[in-house]
């Protein structure tokens, strides 16, 4: 990790951890302090990034409203406002354009028989997998 103020790879990771459980730092050159999402566009944000992504991930892929997934995830106990998945919507958008474009790109010249198969969930279950790849390229 560097300090995302003076580059300088002279950090100390800190015991404590931000309420939503990310690592922090301090760099030992300035003395300035940041976390693992710091430098994201999620920085500040209540929820951790994989809820959100997930969030973001199910409106793209499905179609919801704003008003459908806020009251979704407020079943699962998470209350935020169709309000807050429109900002959030905003924010994560144009990354994930920009990826799957990459990827597209990176795909047209993998051959057939080496691209990677998907199968849906036979049992209904929800799979996180690709919100937590989308988190990696958030943070
Ligand atoms: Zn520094």
């Amino acid at each position: 990790m560097q300090c995302l103020s003076c580059g300088s790879a002279n950090v100390a990771e800190r015991l404590e951890r931000t309420a939503q459980g990310y690592r922090r730092f301090r760099c030992r050159e300035c003395g300035r302090q940041f976390n693992e999402r710091t430098a994201g566009v999620l920085n500040r944000t209540q929820y951790p990034s994989d809820v959100i992504a997930l969030v973001v991930l199910w409106r793209l892929r499905y179609r919801l409203t704003l008003r459908d997934l806020s009251e979704m995830f407020l079943a699962r106990g998470l209350v935020f406002s169709y309000e807050a998945v429109r900002e959030w919507e905003a924010k994560l958008t144009p990354i994930l354009s920009d990826e799957l474009r990459q990827r597209r790109g990176r795909r047209r010249l993998t051959p057939t028989w080496m691209r990677p198969t998907s199968r849906p969930a036979g049992d209904g279950a929800i799979s996180t997998g690709r919100s937590i790849a989308m988190v990696r390229w958030l943070m």
